[in-house]
């Protein structure tokens, strides 16, 4: 469906009139108010696969979104439906029970039953219809816009003056215990924190964060969708996780640390000895360490204005995570290596989980349309797939549109 894929050109006020219309066609045409909310997708622009490992995320609110239309009922049934998934889910406030027919819908419904659980307010069924501009399974996190744009809707019908953060931890309940993913809280945390032309320095364990100010003067940032479907992620990401566990449990012999991040690179390497036969484990030890730094040094790197020293941190992200933690696939690494010969470029790096999904790469913006030319085409004579682009803009987290 043309609304998943980057739109060009989005004129929000004309779709909402014809969500609207929608809305009025599936739910039928009443007069109580129709409330709008609305949630930002997420980039993260560095730091990844480290917030399991004690390291800082550095995620920003982009310029893809999810709108929920809600309106209040006097019964206690619940209409959920969107114009991009099928079935209709109908239940009630008494009745949230995990779906296998309608699987998106275990989303909204997982903040209900978080919301439930919390004990906060909920005496009134509604019908929801959602629309959305972020493209599903592709690294920009539609499923924590999703949660969180109910989430909020939520808080705001029922009069529940919950913070920001803890909307985020709600939302990252229901997808940990309702839709069984076992996420962190960047996603939510991002989407629901996040500001204009801001970016979040945020240690996922402590949830400390520090607002960095993203200005790239006469340069931008553009998201590519390899539209390739990530695969084996799951079980990447546990093997993963287990390296990295193991890695740390070496590691503890020598040194009292309780994550792998808070080891110096020079610390690692001079425990080299503890990884003979194991070098695997060594070179995902010695990632996470370098990209946590590199998280660190990139979020200076911005507050200073410092684009050059900025987009050497984005690339050697990416040449970590495909030499040192092997996540990024042929796609990816297409991606990115087109992108890098593109004259205007600065830097290049997968975002995200890794297999598939985006790119994000720094642009001179006079060079955006050669950057398009040259990096869709020589990935589709490749593999035969279109790639989308789309120029970021770093946003605020969820609002109430109307
Ligand atoms: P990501 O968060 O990276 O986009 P996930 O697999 O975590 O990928 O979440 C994607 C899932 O979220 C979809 O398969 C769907 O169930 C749900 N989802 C996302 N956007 C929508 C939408 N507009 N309407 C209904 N469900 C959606
Ligand atoms: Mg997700």
């Amino acid at each position: 469906e043309a609304r998943l894929k980057f739109l060009a050109t989005w004129d929000e006020e004309k779709a909402l009139e014809e969500v609207t219309t929608i809305f009025h066609q599936r739910y039928g045409k009443e007069n109580a108010p129709i409330h709008i909310y609305k949630s930002p997708a997420r980039v993260n622009l560095i730091g990844e696969h480290i917030d399991y490992n004690g390291g800082k995320v550095l995620p920003a609110a982009i310029n893809r979104f999810i709108y929920a239309l809600v309106r209040l009922r006097d019964d206690k049934k619940i209409r959920m439906s969107s114009l991009q998934f099928p079935g209709i889910l109908e239940t009630t406030l008494d009745t949230i029970a995990h779906q296998t027919e309608i699987p998106w819908a275990n989303y909204p419904l997982g903040v209900l039953s978080e919301w439930k659980k919390a004990g906060y307010p909920l005496d009134k069924g509604m019908d929801v219809l959602f629309m959305s501009t972020i493209p599903p399974g592709s690294g920009v996190s539609s499923s924590a816009a999703f949660e969180v744009v109910f989430g909020y809707a939520l808080s705001d019908l029922f009069e529940v003056s919950l913070s920001r953060v803890d909307l985020a931890l709600l939302c990252q309940r229901a997808e940990n215990n309702f839709v069984g993913v076992s996420c962190g809280i960047m996603d939510q945390f991002a989407v629901a924190m996040g500001e204009k032309d801001k970016a979040l320095l945020l240690d996922c364990q402590t949830l400390q964060y520090e607002k960095i100010p993203v200005h790239l003067g006469e340069y931008s940032l553009v998201l590519t969708n390899s539209n390739k479907k990530r695969e084996l992620i799951d079980s990447a990401y546990n093997t993963r996780l287990k390296e990295c566990r193991e890695a740390l449990s070496l590691l503890q012999q020598r040194f009292p640390i309780k994550e792998l991040c808070e080891l110096s690179e020079s610390d690692l390497h001079s425990a080299e000895d503890l990884f003979q036969g194991k070098e695997t484990l060594f070179k995902r030890a010695l990632h996470a360490i370098t990209e946590n730094q590199r998280t660190l040094d990139a979020a200076k790197f911005l507050s200073s204005g410092d684009l050059h020293g900025f987009a050497q941190c984005l690339n050697a992200s990416h040449d970590s995570l495909q030499h040192n933690y092997e996540v990024t696939g042929e796609h990816l690494d297409t991606l990115v290596s087109l992108a890098r010969s593109v004259e205007g470029c600065l830097a290049s790096r997968m975002t995200g989980a890794g297999f598939g999904g985006c790119t994000i790469s720094l642009v001179k913006t006079s060079a955006i349309d050669r950057f398009k030319t040259i990096v869709g085409s020589g990935y589709k004579e490749k593999f035969g797939i279109v790639a989308d682009f789309l120029v970021l803009s770093l946003e605020d987290g969820v609002k109430k549109k109307i």
